[in-house]
C-alpha cells in the first residue's frame, strides 16, 4: 500500500537551529549506519523510515560506506525516496559522507579532492538525487592538506551537489582550522558530527563543544545510546538479533558485569524519571544547548517511537545529573 505521510507529523517534534545557520534540524535524527544493508528485508527499512518521518524526523544520515555491502544503505534509501517519499524531497534533510574505505586503489578513502568529489557523485547516483543537504568529511586525513579537503567540500557546494558541509570526529583544534579555511572560502560550514553519550564525553574534555559554540557551528551527536548499551535491551541477556549478538560494531566485551551494573543503575534513575533508559540517554545529550540533534539508529520502528518519547521529559535536576555522573563516569 502506498505510504501517506501522517498529517500531524510536525506537531510534536522540536526543530533546533544548527549553530548560527538558517538550517533547522529535528532534535532527533535517524542514521542508517546499521540495519539498512542487504542483510535486512527492505520492508523493515521502509517501516523504520516512514515511522520516523511520521514522528517529525526530517533528517536521515548516510555515508558512502553504510551497508553491508558498502553503498547498499544509500541504495535502499534511494528506493525509499522514490517509492515512499516521492514528492517529499523538500521536507527532508539528507546527508552523506566520504573518508572511510569505499573502493579499491589509492583514491577510495581519506580526504583528497579526487576521493571526495568522486565519492559524492557515487552517493548522489545511489540515492537518485541531484544534491544532498549536508556533505561531510567523515574523518580527518593526516596526509592530505586540510586546505585540499576543505576546497573539495567548497567545490561540492559551488557545483550544487551539497547545500551545506560538515566535518565528523575532527577534534577541537582541527575543527577550528577547518573553520578558518571554510570561512575564507565562504563555504557554509554549519555542522559537526561527533560521538557523544553519558558514557563517552570526549567532546566536553577536548573542548569541542566550546569551540563549536564559539564559531557558531551546530552539532549532531552520534551513538547517544552507546550503540544500544544505554537502553534496557541488555539488562537480562543478549537478545537474538541485537547488535551485540551479531558481533557488529558493539563487542560483547563492553557488556561486562561492571558495565551492566552501571547500566542497571542508570536504568533505575530513568525509571524514577518516568522514562525508558533510551529516552533518558537522548534527553541527556539534548540537555546541552550546543547539541542540535541526537543521531540515533534503530532496528525496529518501535525503537524510533520509544526514542522520540524522550521529548516529553528533557529537563534534569542537579541531583539527577550528579547521580548519572556517579554511575556513568569512571
Ligand atoms: P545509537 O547509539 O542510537 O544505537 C542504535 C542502536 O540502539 C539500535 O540499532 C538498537 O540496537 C538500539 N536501540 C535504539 N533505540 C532503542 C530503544 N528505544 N530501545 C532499545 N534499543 C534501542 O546509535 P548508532 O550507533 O546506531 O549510530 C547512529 C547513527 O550515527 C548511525 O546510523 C550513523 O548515521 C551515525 N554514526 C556516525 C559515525 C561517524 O563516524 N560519523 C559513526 C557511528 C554512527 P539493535 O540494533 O541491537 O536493536
Amino acid at each position: 500500500m502506498k505510504y501517506t505521510a501522517h498529517p500531524d507529523r510536525y506537531k510534536k517534534m522540536r526543530y533546533n537551529r544548527c549553530g548560527k545557520s538558517g538550517l533547522l534540524l529535528p532534535a532527533i535524527s535517524l542514521g542508517l549506519w546499521h540495519n539498512f544493508g542487504d542483510d535486512v528485508p527492505h520492508q523493515t527499512k521502509v517501516d523504520i523510515c516512514t515511522s520516523a518521518f511520521d514522528l517529525g524526523i526530517t533528517h536521515f544520515d548516510l555515508a558512502n560506506n553504510y551497508g553491508p555491502p558498502p553503498g547498499s544503505a544509500e541504495k535502499a534509501f534511494g528506493r525509499i525516496l522514490k517509492e515512499e517519499f516521492a514528492g517529499l524531497r523538500d521536507e527532508l534533510i539528507l546527508s552523506s559522507k566520504s573518508g572511510y574505505l569505499m573502493w579499491d586503489g589509492p583514491y577510495g578513502e581519506w580526504g583528497s579532492r579526487k576521493n571526495m568529489i568522486a565519492s559524492c557523485d557515487q552517493s548522489l547516483r545511489r540515492l537518485g538525487v541531484d544534491y544532498v543537504d549536508i556533505f561531510y568529511s567523515h574523518r580527518f586525513d593526516p596526509e592530505t592538506p586540510l586546505q585540499e579537503t576543505m576546497q573539495a567540500l567548497d567545490q561540492l557546494v559551488r557545483s550544487g551537489k551539497a547545500l551545506y558541509v560538515g566535518v565528523s570526529s575532527y577534534n577541537a583544534a582541527r575543527t577550528r582550522e577547518a573553520y578558518a579555511i571554510l570561512q575564507e572560502l565562504g563555504t557554509p560550514f554549519v555542522i559537526h558530527q561527533p560521538s557523544y553519550s553519558m558514557l563517552n564525553r570526549w567532546v566536553e574534555t577536548d573542548g569541542l563543544l566550546d569551540t563549536l559554540e564559539d564559531i557558531g557551528v551546530g552539532s549532531i551527536v552520534f551513538s547517544p545510546l552507546a550503540q544500544g548499551m544505554l537502553t534496557n535491551k541488555y539488562l537480562q541477556d543478549i537478545p537474538q538479533g541485537s547488535r551485540a549478538s551479531q558481533s557488529k560494531s558493539l563487542s560483547t566485551s563492553f557488556l561486562s558485569e561492571e558495565n551492566l551494573g552501571r547500566v542497571k543503575a542508570l536504568n533505575q534513575i530513568a525509571e524514577e524519571r518516568g522514562q525508558t533508559l533510551a529516552q533518558m540517554a537522548i534527553a541527556w545529550v539534548l540537555r546541552d544547548k550546543r547539541v542540535t540533534s541526537a543521531l540515533i539508529g534503530a532496528s525496529k520502528p518501535q525503537q524510533v517511537v520509544d526514542c522520540v518519547g524522550a521529548l516529553e521529559r528533557l529537563d534534569f535536576s542537579q541531583g539527577e545529573l550528579a547521580a548519572i555522573d556517579r554511575y556513568a563516569l569512571d
